[in-house]
């Protein structure tokens, strides 16, 4: 067994090439593939992430945030970065780090004219997002007109690319939704591609609509769970492996007798004598108080164990009575052996919180191909 010694969180880079190549698998050799790296690449490290990205082949990366594309530029990534959701303070560091704003209403594409005018910019690249059921953000239909009208003779930008986003790509209960989804943003990039003098490229799929709209692929695809090794249904789990593990090891083992309160507020009181082991992982890493008292799980030497009491802010204690387990033994808290979807399903949530939840206090470790 492998003593890690401490909290770490092992990202596989050979596990992103292989979830790289299977994404790739299922859209045609011509369709663009941009990488998702908001949020951290999912709570693992973005640049680390966009760096075996850029070496893999991808076309294009994608940010929330200004600052997360800031950070790329300064590591040396020189692909195309795209930020979803800009806001107007940020224009002129946008425009300096050459990246790419999703224009999404009338407001943000006319403060995004000024000031790549002021900046004296000509055919600066910008995307233009559509909404079509999400209601989230995004120009609405009635809108097309207005944006031809703006767009016409606008020499600072360029419209690059036409998209829109999928609102339940993940749920096959939701077909018809979906597909209303795909005939609206059909029907508006149409009209914008008679009416626009740039050329656009089109995009519309995230991970679930790859795998299950692939028709609806247009010129790029948008995925992020899936380079991370998760697919939203177990069929497609199978098919990825999991980027990030979050490991730990037992920093100490009790052997308590019966009724003996464990933890903060006495969360558990003991009604036999138990082992249990303390590990240094608590809810400033992202291991919340909901899964405490017997909700979450952790993967121990084959076995799982549960947590019991209060989750504390550096530690969680786990029932290993029975176990076969010693001080120092490595613990998966989840990633390999034990999925973040399966640690999401203890809390009622997804693989996507759990794996942005992982605090940056964290040391990352990587495993590449020698
Ligand atoms: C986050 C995001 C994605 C990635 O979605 P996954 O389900 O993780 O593949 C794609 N497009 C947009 C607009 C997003 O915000």
């Amino acid at each position: 067994m492998n003593k890690v010694g401490e909290t770490v969180l092992e990202i596989d880079l050979r596990a992103l090439e292989h979830n790289y190549n299977y994404l790739r698998s299922k859209i045609k050799d011509g369709t663009r593939f941009l990488g998702v790296v908001k949020a951290f690449a999912y709570g693992s490290d973005s640049i680390a992430i966009a760096k075996k990205l850029e070496t893999l082949g991808t076309n294009y990366l994608a940010v929330a945030y200004t600052n997360e594309g800031v950070v790329l530029r300064d590591a040396g990534i020189k692909l195309p970065i795209l930020v979803l959701h800009p806001q107007e303070v940020n224009f002129t560091t946008m425009i300096q780090r050459c990246l790419e704003p999703s224009l999404y209403s009338p407001a943000v594409l006319t403060a995004f004219l000024r000031t790549a005018k002021e900046l004296q910019q000509k055919e600066y690249p910008v995307h233009l997002k559509f909404n079509t059921g999400l209601n989230r953000l995004g120009f609405s239909e009635n809108e097309v007109d207005f944006l031809l009208e703006q767009l016409l003779g606008a020499e600072q930008i360029k419209v690059t690319s036409l998209f829109s986003h999928l609102a339940a790509s993940e749920d096959l209960n939701e077909r018809d939704f979906t597909q209303s989804q795909i005939e609206a943003f059909e029907k508006i990039s149409s009209i914008l591609l008679g009416g626009l003098k740039d050329r656009p490229f089109r995009h519309l799929l995230n991970t679930s609509g790859i795998i299950n709209y692939p028709h609806a692929q247009y010129d790029m695809v948008r995925s992020g769970i899936g380079l991370y090794g998760y697919g939203n249904e177990a069929s497609e789990d199978e098919q990825l492996i999991p980027v990030a593990t979050l490991k730990t090891f037992i920093s100490q083992i009790h052997k308590i007798g019966a009724n003996q309160s464990i933890g903060y507020n006495r969360g558990f009181i003991s009604n036999s004598p138990m082992v249990t082991a303390t590990l240094p992982v608590g809810h400033a890493d992202g291991i919340g108080r909901i899964y405490g008292n017997h909700k979450g799980h952790v993967w121990i030497n084959g076995k799982l164990a549960p947590i019991i009491g209060n989750v504390c802010m550096d530690m969680i204690m786990i029932d290993v009575t029975g176990l076969n387990c010693k001080e120092r033994d490595e613990v998966v808290i989840f990633g390999k052996n034990h999925s973040a979807d399966k640690m999401a399903g203890y809390a009622d949530t997804i693989s996507y919180e759990i794996l942005t939840g992982i605090s940056q206090r964290i040391k990352r470790i990587y495993k590449d191909e020698m």
